[in-house]
């Protein structure tokens, strides 16, 4: 009997250099499904299950091309129902096969579900990498130890082993970080190019999605689907991104305005996550392009985006990995609020608020710091449940994958952790707010106001929290001049101040 081999890859495993595909078989059947179980884990909006299916397709489309033997398993199939192992054993025996392949899964409920389906195995079964990350999935342990320490000086680490950006062993330009050259707020005339991007027509998938009674939410135009699909159209985003925003990244990557949802930024987390993109190759092809065009690209610019990929995407791969299954559970400052309904409707007066909720209601994205500082600084502020936030965000990005996700949220953004990830709460009032948007500008509370009618409410929850929690977070060094501002205030005020904070709190639904 000849050997067959069954080849599992996930949805987001679309690497299309890896080693797997160099090599025809005919005796080698790769799988692929659209399955409930990835659909239902969590509600998710709707351009994200569209995306991955899209994506999905055009790379099994690409494999076929290759003369590769692919069975796809599509959304509106009864099997779909049933779970990704159930459905394998199916196939094992379908097909006759002698050996299961598959690739390491970079959630941790995947990885154990096909670990111990491997291990129930009678037939011979292997698992590889995926060949996508700069820490391999086996070098994790070593490399973050128990418990990672601050992510700059694994940063330097990676720039040295990987020889980016360095003269010798020296960075080049004399320094690791260009943060004070950076992270300005935005003029008030600056030309932001608008990507005219190709339109996908996804009807059909979204079509699918919906009649199979898949929950999603956020909205779609579904004629005019503007995320990349496949590697030649992540691709094209790259070479975008070198073009027309790149010699801003830095400057005004911390930046937000309500008519300007994307910015400098790059959008490429969603090629990246789906592996369609290598990180090393981003990073090399944007140092690359920025050399050739250095009269207009400084070394700020790239060193800021360089730092966020080969830095914080793996530093937070390490954390999830070294943290896991506990990290799912932690709430160290003990929230417990539910998410107020306009997270899922962008129905407040807030404009902040509104503004970051809405466009991602209608991009399935939000950049970095709107996620850090708008809407996680509230959840953070409002003592919202970590459990609901880390849903909340894991549904509605279009990048959201757990093992990115959760460190993100649960760590860097709630304090869920109790800091492995950040030395201290990523808090604001809204004079952070006003000096990096012109949200302010366009709402109806006053963000000079603490107390009051029109009293901005990030003001009075910011204090609250800070007072709220002062047995635990009073001894941490880095919050001292808080504390200290806070101390310094009347007790009339800071009476004033929590009462008007305990109203908002009340009436959480209506702000
Ligand atoms: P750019 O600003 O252009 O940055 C370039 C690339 O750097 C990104 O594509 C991404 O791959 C990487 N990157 C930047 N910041 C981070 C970071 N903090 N962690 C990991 N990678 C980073 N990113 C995800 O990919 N998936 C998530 O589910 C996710 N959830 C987040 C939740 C919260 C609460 C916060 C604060 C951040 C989250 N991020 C997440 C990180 C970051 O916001 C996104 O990677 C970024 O906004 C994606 O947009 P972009 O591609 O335009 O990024
Ligand atoms: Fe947000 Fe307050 Fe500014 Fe309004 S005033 S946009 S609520 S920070």
């Amino acid at each position: 009997m000849a050997n067959k081999t069954l080849r599992l890859i996930l949805g987001d495993q679309l690497n299309y250099h890896h080693s797997w595909y160099k090599n025809q078989n005919k005796d080698t059947i790769y799988v692929m499904m659209e399955l409930r179980q990835e659909t239902d884990y969590v509600m998710h909006h709707i351009q994200k299950v569209t995306a991955f299916f899209a994506a999905m397709r055009a790379f099994a489309t690409h494999l076929q091309s290759q003369n590769l033997k692919v069975v796809y398993l599509k959304l509106d199939h009864e099997n779909a129902r049933k779970s990704l192992t159930d459905n394998l054993s199916q196939y094992l025996e379908e097909y006759s096969i002698t050996t299961f392949e598959y690739q390491q899964p970079d959630e941790y409920r995947l990885s154990e579900q096909l670990a111990s389906f491997a291990e129930r195995l009678s037939i011979s079964n292997k698992k590889y990498s995926s060949e996508h990350f700069l820490v391999p999935h086996d070098a994790l342990e070593d490399t973050f130890g128990e418990k990672p320490g601050v992510m700059e000086s694994f940063y330097r680490k990676m720039r040295l082993k990987y020889k980016i950006l360095l003269d010798e062993d020296k960075p080049i330009g004399g320094k690791w970080n260009f943060d004070e050259e950076n992270r300005k707020s935005l003029p008030k005339s600056i030309n932001i190019p608008i990507y005219k991007s190709y339109a996908h027509d996804v009807k059909d998938i979204v079509q699918v999605i919906q009649e199979n009674g898949v929950k999603s939410f956020g909205n779609i135009d579904a004629k005019n689907f503007h995320w990349p699909t496949s590697r030649q159209e992540s691709l094209q985003y790259l070479q975008y991104f070198h073009h027309n925003l790149l010699h801003n990244f830095g400057k005004y990557q911390d930046a937000m305005h309500t008519d300007e949802p994307f910015l400098f930024h790059s959008r490429l987390s969603f090629a990246l996550n789906t592996k369609m993109l290598h990180p090393l190759e981003v990073i090399e092809k944007t140092i690359a392009f920025a050399q050739e065009n250095q009269d207009s690209i400084s070394l700020a610019q790239v060193e800021g985006f360089v730092r966020q990929i080969l830095g914080w995407r793996e530093y937070m791969r390490g954390v999830y990995w070294t943290q896991m299954p506990e990290y799912a559970k932690k709430n160290f400052l003990q929230h417990s609020r539910k998410l107020p309904d306009f997270y899922w409707n962008g129905k407040t007066n807030m404009r902040c608020m509104q503004a970051a909720i809405s466009q991602s209601l209608d991009h399935a994205y939000a950049h970095h710091i709107q996620r850090l500082m708008v809407t996680g600084n509230f959840a953070l502020l409002a003592n919202l449940d970590p459990k609901e936030v880390s849903d909340w965000y894991l549904g509605i990005y279009i990048d959201a994958i757990e093992w990115v996700e959760m460190p993100n949220t649960r760590g860097m953004s709630q304090f869920a952790d109790g800091g492995i990830v950040a030395t201290k709460p990523y808090i604001a009032s809204a004079n952070y707010i006003n000096k990096m948007s012109n949200y302010c500008k366009n709402c109806q509370y006053n963000h000079r106001e603490k107390t009051g009618e029109n009293a901005c409410p990030f003001n009075s929850l910011y204090w609250n929290f800070l007072d709220q929690h002062q047995s635990v977070l009073g001894k941490n060094h880095r919050m001292a001049m808080m504390y200290k501002n806070w101390e310094r205030k009347d007790a009339e005020e800071r009476t004033a101040i929590l009462k008007q904070a305990a109203y908002y709190l009340e009436n959480i639904n209506s702000l």
